[in-house]
């Protein structure tokens, strides 16, 4: 089928199947949470607090991709904590690399070096998620909680570039807008295209990252309300460069609703995805929503946990979440209007 076609017949899915509460197209991907365990000490992350050692196995794993594969889905998300600090790490990659099954993965960009690169590039692997939170290594490594992150993330960059060849493996930035980096924010997006990286993205700092939907007004690293003059002018400036083309990677909707979530105003109208669009496996076996667990994969398969009665519950749940945590994965304002969506789509938009 042309890619037009798909993209609004999956559109059009989605739009229905959270409509009904009813699973009308699969999931897009699978992320398997690898670990909880991470090298770094993020100011805005609890993974690393969290001294749970709980992983799946690599057999278990190895299963959970074989059902992947045979349920159809073409891609599976890796992420953690970090997923590096597995010494399988790459066991697993070769295993889904021989499905067929195309890779992304979510990492600090801290562990790697020439020779887990050169594996990267020459597995399925085709997009790497690097977290950058400053445009100067101070920042960057603040933020962090490691000095000499920043530096490590532009060796990783610049060893990418120089060995990807013809391979057209994706390297895109997640930054998470807060006191400590606002400043920086258009500085970094000029980084970003110095790097030749393939987009970036940004996402607003949760108050509570073991409880996405918790808010704090007093969380520390929020805006402070004598900043919101600048967050403004940022996030014009955001915006008219969004307008010139899609190397930012949020919707000019989801950037208005992050300066609305700093001002803790309403947000307006946004429909979450999260339990339609893609599935995720915590580091426990279960497949997992910010609503609690759908069921065990120890018992059920990953589709049957899909279509269960407990996935229909959680998701009845996040259709009614009144505190959006403005993860942009989950949020998609393509789906509101059907309609100009696809006329969007037909004009190649
Ligand atoms: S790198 Fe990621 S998982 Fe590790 S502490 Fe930072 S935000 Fe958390
Ligand atoms: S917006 Fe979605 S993912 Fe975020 S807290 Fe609400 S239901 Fe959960």
């Amino acid at each position: 089928m042309h890619w037009k076609l798909k993209k609004i017949s999956r559109m059009g899915g989605l739009y229905f199947s959270r409509l009904l509460n009813k699973p009308l197209v699969k999931p897009s991907t699978i992320t398997i949470t690898l670990t909880n365990r991470c090298n770094l000490y993020c100011m805005m992350c609890d993974h690393w607090k969290n001294k749970s050692k709980e992983e799946l196995s690599l057999e278990k794993i190895k299963n959970i991709i074989d059902q992947v594969s045979k349920w159809g889905i073409k891609g599976i998300d890796l992420s953690g904590g970090e997923p590096f600090v597995r010494k399988d790490i790459f066991d697993i990659i070769q295993y889904a690399t021989k499905k067929n099954i195309a890779i992304n993965i979510t990492t600090n960009a801290t562990l790697l070096d020439k020779e887990k690169i050169e594996k990267l590039i020459n597995s399925s692997v085709t997009r790497i998620q690097i977290s950058l939170d400053g445009a100067k290594a101070e920042t960057h490594d603040l933020i962090r909680g490691k000095k000499g992150s920043f530096r490590k993330v532009m060796e990783t960059i610049d060893c990418f570039n120089k060995l990807k060849g013809e391979n057209d493996i994706k390297l895109n930035v997640t930054t998470v807008i807060m006191k400590q980096n606002l400043s920086e924010l258009i500085d970094l997006i000029k980084l970003a295209k110095e790097l030749k990286l393939n987009s970036i993205t940004f996402q607003p700092v949760v108050d509570d990252n073991l409880d996405i939907r918790r808010r704090n007004m007093l969380n520390p690293l929020r805006i402070p309300n004598s900043q919101l003059g600048l967050m403004d002018k940022v996030i014009n400036e955001i915006i008219e460069i969004r307008k010139k083309g899609p190397f930012i990677g949020n919707s000019i909707q989801h950037l208005e609703s992050i300066r609305k979530y700093f001002k803790n105003q309403p947000l307006k109208r946004i429909k979450c995805y999260a339990g339609f669009n893609f599935g995720v496996i915590a580091p426990n076996g279960k497949l997992w929503s910010c609503m609690g667990d759908f069921s065990n994969l120890d018992k059920e398969t990953v589709k049957n946990s899909w279509l269960s009665t407990e996935a229909r519950e959680k998701r009845e749940m996040i259709k009614k979440c009144k505190s959006p945590c403005l993860y942009p994965c989950y949020l998609s304002s393509n789906t509101d209007n059907l309609l100009q969506a696809t006329i969007n789509i037909l004009k190649g938009k």
